[in-house]
């Protein structure tokens, strides 16, 4: 089968032909239609530190996809040969405390489809049955094929309670971007979304009912008298891993403010604890999807009216896999989705 791979400890991935993985008796096959780029993928093509420590070699890259089930393992029961899905890519054992308490997501020994494990990038993609989320009709490959980010933005979004809320979000990146619709989606009041990129900013405006603000040129304490709040927000969003875009949230928070954080900084950063404490902010790390209680509330909404297709700028057949991944290093890029049909 054709797999996009990363061959050697270098930048770059490679097109190689490699076997069809062989499947254990809980898992599933199935035939690969779309993938979705990550920013993982492209830590991965750069070959950063944190992918040079992370991920052996080779690996065939890739997390976020949609295909149709071709085989089972011989005790899988409730799934069909024929059914489209999608899946967590997030593979965890089921002995931790956590997993005993059915908090999948937070098990310590999760490993990464793609990152630890033969991924997503290949005509072919073995994965436990327990993993598989089959796609309703109203999901079409594409977006099933986006699930796994959209599922970090539902994860952060939901959170915490944003009804009739002031939500702030930090990183119009596709992340911020599918986050600000769900904000909307669920009854947010405003929903304002910062960057220093205007093309982005741009997107965002084109995905989500949002006020986009770029920090760079526009102070965000206008927007805030502009839409008449009276202290600033009560929800924050980190999806930037930026600490201005962090400490300009901490300022911009209301007493009692909530913070949810998805951004990964690139290092240890300094933070104002003093005004988290006076101010008597709650934040909360969140970490990929929970499972399967976030692939369930997206899906719902999928199915009732949230439209996220508008995020992804960039389609081309695998073949041109490169240009996918220019366009990702663009950094103007929404998502970016391969067809491997
Ligand atoms: P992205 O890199 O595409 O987007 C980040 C955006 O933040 C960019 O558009 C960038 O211009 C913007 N930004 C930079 N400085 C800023 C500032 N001062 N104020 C506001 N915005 C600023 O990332 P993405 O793919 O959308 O992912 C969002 C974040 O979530 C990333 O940090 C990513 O690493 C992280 N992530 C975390 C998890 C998790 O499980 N915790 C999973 C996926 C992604
Ligand atoms: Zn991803």
């Amino acid at each position: 089968m054709t797999a996009l791979e990363k061959s050697k400890p270098e930048p770059g991935l490679w097109k190689v032909e490699a076997p069809v993985p062989e499947i254990g008796p809980d898992d599933v096959l199935i035939r690969i239609n779309k993938t979705g780029i990550c920013g993982t993928d492209i830590h991965i093509w750069n070959w950063d530190d944190w992918a040079a420590h992370t991920v052996p070699v080779p690996m065939i890259t890739g997390h976020e996809f949609a295909g149709t089930i071709v085989e089972l393992g011989r005790n899988v029961t409730g799934l069909e040969i024929g059914q489209r899905c999608s899946g967590e890519g997030h593979l965890i054992g089921r002995d931790s405390r956590q997993s005993r308490a059915g908090k999948f997501h937070l098990d310590p020994g999760t490993r990464g489809v793609g990152v630890n494990v033969q991924g997503a990038f290949a005509e072919y993609l073995a994965l436990p049955a327990f993993n598989v989320v089959p796609l309703p009709d109203a999901i079409d490959d594409e977006i099933g094929a986006i699930l796994d980010p959209l599922g970090n933005a539902v994860h952060t979004a939901l959170s915490f309670d944003l009804i009739g809320e002031d939500v702030l979000i930090t990183g119009a990146g596709p992340i911020g971007i599918m986050a600000a619709a769900v904000a909307r989606h669920v009854g947010a009041r405003h929903v304002v979304i910062t960057d220093v990129n205007a093309d982005r900013l741009a997107l965002a405006e084109k995905v989500a009912d949002c006020r986009p603000v770029n920090v760079a040129k526009e102070d965000l304490y206008d927007v805030i008298s502009e839409l008449k709040m009276k202290q600033g927000f009560d929800v924050g969003l980190e999806m930037s891993g930026n600490q201005d875009a962090f400490d300009q949230m901490v300022g911009a928070l209301v007493m009692g403010g909530r913070v949810a954080l998805l951004g990964i900084p690139p290092g240890k950063s300094p933070v104002d604890w003093s005004e988290i404490v006076f101010k008597a902010i709650t934040i909360k790390g969140v970490y990929g999807r929970e499972i399967f209680e976030t692939w369930y509330k997206m899906i719902a909404m999928l199915e009732n009216g949230l439209d996220v297709r508008p995020v992804i700028t960039h389609r081309f057949p695998v073949s041109r896999f490169r240009d996918g991944f220019e366009a990702m290093l663009s950094g103007k890029s929404g998502k970016v989705v391969l067809d491997w049909a």
